[in-house]
């Protein structure tokens, strides 16, 4: 990896500053969008299955029912966030601040309730499509019954997780009828792994980090027949159920009177772990907006997985300890030293650019976040408070070459809160406190 090491970028890394960076490969969606292995098609296909599970996601979890079985959240302004941000920067910051608020979607409080969700969906209707228990065109409300839950009784779902993920396809799983297998990495937090063993989840603790939890899985998975083994480090099915958020996010911006076109940007900055779930809905906004939409990741200081993957163009070829960085941080969800290896590469021409956050900073907005406007995250979910200030400060050329200087005042800024709303109260106290310590 020597050959990285007089690289600046790569150096701000391993130094763990706080570094911003913008994609010298981004090129016009236009001129990639024929080439992608994905299309709108594919992220229609999802969301119509979605669909068709609405009736039954309503009928077995509750909450979910008020939005007749689609799991969305809201995206709300945050003026008061907004504010804060201005007097820290010392400048206004000109057009709105929203928040999309998946720390809230139902049944896993995070934004992996989008595609784990979404991939053990799939999975359950391909068997019982195959095993002819479901027929094309039937009421989906059907897999609340013994006879599906006995066919998926003879079928195991297994998949490695920092924590979120595997609540997410843990508590779906689990709820269909099937055997479920969670490897937990080491950053996975207790409360996390005790409450998917109430769901009757098999949780698997390990001690080393999360490529090794999924590496576990999927070895434990060949090994038996009636397995199957959602993969995070390369699943095109949870990329494609993340991806759906951007029809979603398009319909609420179009209720809210909200314009996305040359005239009016749209910046999205979302917090990236292994990639799936920031890559996803990338992939659709790009689908939907084009290049109106401006779209970053955040991740920690302590593993910034993606961030080196694109800069070396080595992707999922290097990890961040080949460089001596731990991958230890308080933000669970992003503790990802080795990235996805088919997100990287797709986002290599789409993806603005990306950004570390350090973990006392996240902290800090957790606690800031919480004052303004009495909003409660995890430290994963902060990452993307950051990005506007870091676009109004270090973006001055990416604006520049994109002719949107002028255009700001009429900007639109989403920062995707990833999860938080499951966290018990003892914990959420200690976050806040921690950073209320260090403002
Ligand atoms: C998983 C997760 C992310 C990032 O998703 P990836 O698919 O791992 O990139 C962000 N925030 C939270 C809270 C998460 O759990």
């Amino acid at each position: 990896m020597s050959e990285f090491t007089t690289n600046p970028v790569v150096q701000s890394l391993v130094a763990l500053n706080e570094t911003t960076w913008f994609n010298p490969k981004k090129v016009a969606f236009e001129s990639v969008q024929g080439q992608l292995p994905l299309q709108m098609s594919d992220m229609q296909d999802a969301a119509d299955r979605l669909s068709r599970f609405a009736p039954y996601l309503a009928l077995v979890f509750p909450d979910t029912a008020v939005n007749h079985g689609i799991i969305e959240s809201e995206l709300k302004p945050i003026p008061a966030m907004q504010s804060v941000l201005s007097d820290l920067m010392g400048a206004d910051i000109e057009g709105r601040l929203l928040m999309k608020c998946d720390n809230q979607l139902p049944i896993a409080g995070s934004i992996k309730a989008r595609g784990g969700i979404y991939e053990v969906l799939l999975h359950a209707e391909r068997l019982a499509l195959a095993s002819g228990l479901l027929r094309e065109g039937d009421d989906y409300r059907t897999f609340d019954s013994d006879a599906f839950r006995a066919l998926f009784s003879a079928h195991q779902i297994v998949v490695g997780s920092t924590g979120n993920l595997g609540l997410s396809i843990g508590t779906m799983s689990a709820k269909l009828g099937f055997k479920v297998t969670v490897h937990m990495s080491a950053d996975a937090r207790e409360w996390k792994k005790a409450l998917l063993e109430s769901k009757g989840v098999n949780v698997v603790e390990h001690t080393a980090d999360y490529s090794v939890a999924v590496e576990q899985g999927r070895q434990e998975a060949e090994q038996d027949d009636s397995a199957y083994f959602i993969d995070d480090e390369d699943s095109t099915s949870l990329f494609l159920g993340y991806s759906v958020a951007a029809l979603r996010l398009q319909k609420q911006l179009n209720e809210q009177g909200i314009l996305v076109d040359a005239d009016h940007p749209l910046f999205v900055y979302l917090p990236c772990g292994v990639g799936g779930a920031p890559g996803g809905i990338t992939f659709g906004l790009k689908q939907v907006f084009g290049d109106h939409v401006h779209c970053f990741f955040a991740e920690p200081t302590h593993s910034p997985c993606m961030l080196l993957g694109m800069e070396t163009g080595l992707h999922s070829k290097i990890a961040v300890q080949d460089l001596g960085i731990d991958n230890l941080t308080c933000a669970d969800g992003l503790a990802v030293g080795r990235p996805s290896a088919f997100v990287g590469p797709m986002m290599d021409q789409l993806l603005s650019g990306a950004y570390t956050v350090s973990d006392d900073n996240m902290h800090r907005y957790l606690t800031m976040l919480a004052d303004a406007e009495s909003i409660q995250v995890e430290p994963s979910a902060t990452a993307g408070l950051v990005g506007v200030m870091r676009l109004l400060t270090s973006g001055r050329d990416y604006l520049k070459s994109h002719q949107l200087e002028d255009k700001m005042p009429q900007a639109t800024h989403i920062m995707w809160a990833t999860g938080g709303d499951l966290v018990p109260d003892e914990e959420r106290e200690a976050y806040y406190s921690y950073g209320k310590a260090l403002l």
